[in-house]
């Protein structure tokens, strides 16, 4: 047995102690909500998680939850096409397609599965894909799984004069384009300039992918994401989603588009033919999730409400964040030990947020992202306002 991997293992996690970069867990003891319970912590304000609808708690998914636990099970035992496809997942694939004006949807145990399951089984040799250069790592993921002689190309972010170069070079060969983008960027908290984007596709012949995490259920009028914001319903080729976000948080992903996408994803999606199916407890939540927002649109306005209230207390207070309309709000620290020290503090203070540093984001762009959601009370927001300026000042 070789001892060399180990001793390398603790170099590794050394340096990283070091430089105070070291993630260490916290212990959640009660559900996600606008406070929640941590172990040694106890009470405290979340601004750090990404239910940004407070629908994880909410006593209509649990019900549902544990009426679809008691029907199906635990789980599914299988994959989707051998024994592992449930009624309750042809309800909610439907839901979601209806919901964001697509033809289809296909559900995934998550969007980390959906985006690295939908790009390798689109494109072909001689096929392109042009991704923004700050998309998520699953999308980056999905980009590395493409088949041998698909070119991988990234743009400068949210540059479409970057995106158009980049078009000009793979367009000529006469293989397809797709166009790979977050909707809601999840550490800058900013929108994909979706509309140069479809046209630019127009323009090119492209095909357009929007992965919506951070998006659906947070804007447009009615929860329905980028397109929704744009006033662009239905011009979206491809959209990718998660259902452990704003939809209940339980988990799942989903890929949405035209028929043949989704039919060519359930026969050639590796995630989808080698990997159990979405657990159908977890999509009896997301269904009631999807329900519950189609319902109750006025918790999506509730919740700009507060991330605007967040926004404009922010600079009351003398405090700089980077500019959006969705529900993130990040404050540049810039460097990384320090922005986890502001982050251990708060918590003190009772004020859960996390300092994200590299390699989550670049060098020398470490931040602290505040999530709002409609979970919190206006007090709830108030009092994280007065903590982070308190603790800014002290770590100045
Ligand atoms: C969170 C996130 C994912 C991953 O979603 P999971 O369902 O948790 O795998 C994918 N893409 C983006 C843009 C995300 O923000």
């Amino acid at each position: 047995m070789s001892s060399r991997l180990y001793e390398r293992i603790k170099t590794q996690l050394d340096s990283l102690r070091k430089e105070g970069t070291y993630k260490e867990y916290q212990y959640l003891v009660s559900s996600v909500g606008g406070r929640s319970t941590i172990e040694k912590y106890g009470d405290v304000v979340m601004l750090c998680s990404n239910n940004y609808l407070g629908l994880a708690d909410h006593s209509q998914l649990i019900e549902k939850g544990i009426e679809a636990l008691k029907k199906y099970g635990a789980g599914a035992a299988s994959v989707r096409f051998i024994c592992g496809t449930y009624d309750i997942h042809r309800s909610l694939e439907n839901k979601v397609a209806e919901f964001l004006h697509t033809e289809a949807a296909l559900t995934y145990t998550s969007c980390w599965s959906a985006n690295t399951a939908v790009i390798p089984a689109l494109l072909n040799e001689g096929d392109a894909v042009i991704s923004d250069e700050l998309n998520h790592a699953s999308i980056i993921d999905g980009c590395r799984l493409v088949s041998k002689g698909v070119q991988r190309l990234v743009y400068r972010h949210a540059d479409l004069n970057s995106l158009e170069e980049k078009l000009k070079e793979v367009t000529s060969g006469g293989g397809v384009a797709l166009i790979v983008t977050d909707g809601v960027f999840s550490m800058e908290g900013d929108i994909a300039p979706l509309p140069g984007i479809v046209e630019l596709a127009r323009k090119y012949d492209a095909v357009v992918m929007v992965d919506d995490s951070h998006a659906t259920g947070v804007i447009g009028d009615t929860g329905r994401g980028t397109a929704e914001y744009y006033n662009m319903l239905g011009q979206v080729d491809i959209i990718t989603g998660t259902f452990g976000k704003a939809l209940g948080g339980a988990g799942g992903g989903f890929v949405a588009g035209r028929k043949e996408v989704i039919n060519l994803c359930i026969q050639r999606s590796r995630p989808h033919l080698f990997s159990n199916s979405l657990p159908p407890v977890l999509a009896a939540i997301a269904l009631a999730a999807l329900e519950y927002l189609e319902e109750h649109p006025e918790k999506v306005r509730s919740l700009r409400q507060k991330v605007k209230y967040f926004r404009e207390q922010l600079k009351k207070a003398g405090i700089a964040a980077l500019e959006g309309d969705s529900a993130i709000i990040p404050i540049m620290i810039y460097d990384t030990a320090k922005a986890m020290r502001i982050a251990a503090r708060m918590l003190e203070e009772g004020v859960y947020v996390v300092g994200f540093g590299y390699p989550v984001v670049p060098e020398g762009q470490a931040r602290i992202r505040i999530q709002v959601s409609d979970a919190l009370t206006y007090d709830d927001i108030d009092y994280s306002i007065e903590v982070l300026k308190r603790v800014l000042n002290e770590q100045k």
